[in-house]
């Protein structure tokens, strides 16, 4: 990842983390928390606010190339919590 980018998403970082009370948005945990793309950088996704969010490393991990929507779904169909 270029420089720059990685330079604006750290400064980011904390800013998306206190907007979304520095939990998970899919499933509430505190702790260990990324940036994770609503719509996928693989899918046209903007490192914009609106389109970053603050998620847990196991929720980015499943969510793949999902968008905040269909992981939500893919959560709702296994059963898993949700805040
Ligand atoms: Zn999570």
């Amino acid at each position: 990842m270029p420089d720059h980018r990685k330079i604006v998403l750290n400064q980011m970082r904390p800013l998306i983390h206190k907007r979304d009370g520095n939990r998970c948005v899919y499933c509430g945990r505190g702790g260990l928390l990324v940036l994770d793309h609503d719509l996928p950088r693989s899918r046209g996704g903007l490192d914009v606010a609106e389109n970053l969010i603050t998620a847990c490393t196991e929720c980015n991990s499943s969510k793949g190339a999902k968008t905040g929507e269909e992981y939500r779904e893919w959560r709702r169909e296994r059963g898993l919590a949700s805040p």
